[in-house]
């Protein structure tokens, strides 16, 4: 297959995280026979400096042209002091809503060899962390109407959250797909002994779920699921849930597993094609040093090559080179236990690549 990827290295650790990720992807390609062919977008701070903006439209249009989009982190020190409308993560709301991602999926997956950054009971951890969280990304309450006023003497503020079918709908199908892709179980969490909205959000994941009689669905409120994702994540295959809840869990749920710097995520719409990076912002304080994790960005790519590229064997051929880097004891500094050993960014993309 042949397969343009627009390539974001963004600012900080960005490009080298990138670098990494391209090398594993090329490896990839040389393995199995694709051609990826990477158009650069510049995006971030690195923008701002060369074209005043954060987001130039030739990268806007080099992203919309492309089967999808990798992105390293945008953002740092140096371009805090922008204006709000001219900061390095305008850039990526204005790519996120210009490509229409609507849903955000990040997995929840702890390598076994990293059990001991799992800060859960070991008895816990050993049912085995592997879920992913479908946050619907572009409506709620967020994108609701905000106001703050004065009445009766006091500051009143009003945030407005609404919900119609077809947002619902588009991201219970992302869910119900993917759950397709993985143990074919979906949770549907929402707040409808409360509130509307959620009343609404479940009994339009319902029916969506007609249309996947192979998928199990469970629905959960989602102050019981903050308690459950702690107290036993391994009952979870795919959970899908609104804006706002889907913030804080898929935050909680990241933590579950350790390493910031370990964990991917993706945002899709229509279509196939997504934008795929790992969780963790620019890093400055390691940029340049040759001492970022470039897991995340390797396991994104992995979700790009499972997700928008139909590619399993090949997803499936990075993240087992992942697991077996870190089954030899190979860490970057932030998952470094004793007995491991210590390697750079580099090296880290180096044993990936060997590995497939
Ligand atoms: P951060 O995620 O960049 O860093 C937090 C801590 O985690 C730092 O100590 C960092 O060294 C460490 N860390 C992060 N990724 C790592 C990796 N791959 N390997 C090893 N260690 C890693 O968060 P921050 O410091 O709050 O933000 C820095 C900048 O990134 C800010 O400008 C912020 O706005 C931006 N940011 C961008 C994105 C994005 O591009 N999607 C997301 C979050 C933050």
């Amino acid at each position: 297959m042949n397969k343009t990827i627009a390539v974001i290295r963004g600012d900080g650790i960005g490009p080298e995280i990138v670098g990494e990720t391209l090398g594993v992807l090329d490896a990839v390609a040389q393995k199995f026979g694709h051609t990826f062919t990477y158009k650069e977008a510049p995006m971030g701070g690195c923008a701002i400096d060369e074209f005043g903006v954060p987001l130039p439209d030739s990268s806007l249009e080099t992203c919309l042209a492309s089967d999808s989009v990798l992105l390293g982190a945008v953002g740092g020190p140096k371009w805090d002091a922008q204006p709000s409308a001219n900061r390095p993560e305008r850039g990526l709301l204005k790519l996120r809503e210009a490509m229409g991602l609507y849903t955000n999926v990040r997995p929840a997956r702890m390598f076994p060899d990293l059990s001991a950054a799992c800060p859960l009971r070991s008895d816990i951890a050993a049912r085995g962390i592997d879920f992913v969280v479908v946050r619907e990304l572009i409506g709620g309450v967020y994108f609701g109407q905000h106001t703050t006023e004065t009445v009766d003497g006091e500051q009143k503020a009003v945030d407005i959250m609404s919900y119609t079918e077809h947002e619902i709908r588009r991201v219970a199908h992302v869910a119900f797909q993917m759950a397709r892709k993985r143990r074919k179980r979906v949770t549907s969490i929402d707040k409808a002994n409360v509130l509307d909205t959620s009343r609404l959000w479940r009994k339009t994941v319902t029916a969506v779920a007609e249309e996947y009689p192979d998928v199990e669905l469970l629905h959960m409120y989602v102050d019981n699921a903050a308690m459950q994702i702690v107290r036993d994540p391994s009952q979870f295959d795919v959970i899908v849930t609104e804006n706002l809840f889907g913030d804080i869990l898929s935050d909680e749920a990241s933590q579950i597993t350790g390493s910031i710097g370990m964990i991917p995520s993706s945002s899709m719409g229509e279509g196939a094609r997504g934008m795929y990076e790992p969780i963790h912002g620019s890093a400055p304080d390691i940029a340049g040093q040759d001492k970022a994790n470039p897991i995340g960005t390797v396991l994104a790519a992995a979700m790009m090559l499972r997700y928008s590229f139909d590619m399993a064997a090949e997803a499936d051929a990075v993240e087992a080179a992942v697991d077996a880097v870190l089954k030899e004891g190979w860490r970057c500094g932030d998952i470094m236990q004793g007995g491991g050993k210590l390697v750079g960014c580099r090296e880290m993309g180096r044993l990936i690549r060997e590995h497939i």
